[in-house]
């Protein structure tokens, strides 16, 4: 059980993409016990349906 573990301590997930599958990724893992890290070669998001 890692529930009550600091920050720093906890597992980390590395998500590479922030595009459509990477946000909903992150969001899916907001109240997991893990910290994230999001990456993308970019430092904006596009979502091409929107433009
Ligand atoms: C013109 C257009 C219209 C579309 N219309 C629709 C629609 O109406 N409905 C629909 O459901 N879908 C539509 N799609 C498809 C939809 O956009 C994609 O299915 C969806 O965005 C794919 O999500 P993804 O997370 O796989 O990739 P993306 O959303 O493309 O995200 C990939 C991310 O990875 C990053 N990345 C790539 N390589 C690297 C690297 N080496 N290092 C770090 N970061 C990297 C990119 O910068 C990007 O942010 C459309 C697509 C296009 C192009």
């Amino acid at each position: 059980m890692t529930l009550d573990l600091p920050p720093g301590t906890r597992p980390r997930v590395v998500v590479v993409g922030a595009g459509h599958g990477g946000l909903e990724c992150v969001l899916a893992l907001k109240a997991a016990a893990v910290d994230v890290l999001l990456v993308d070669r970019n430092n904006y998001h596009k979502f091409p349906p929107r433009l």
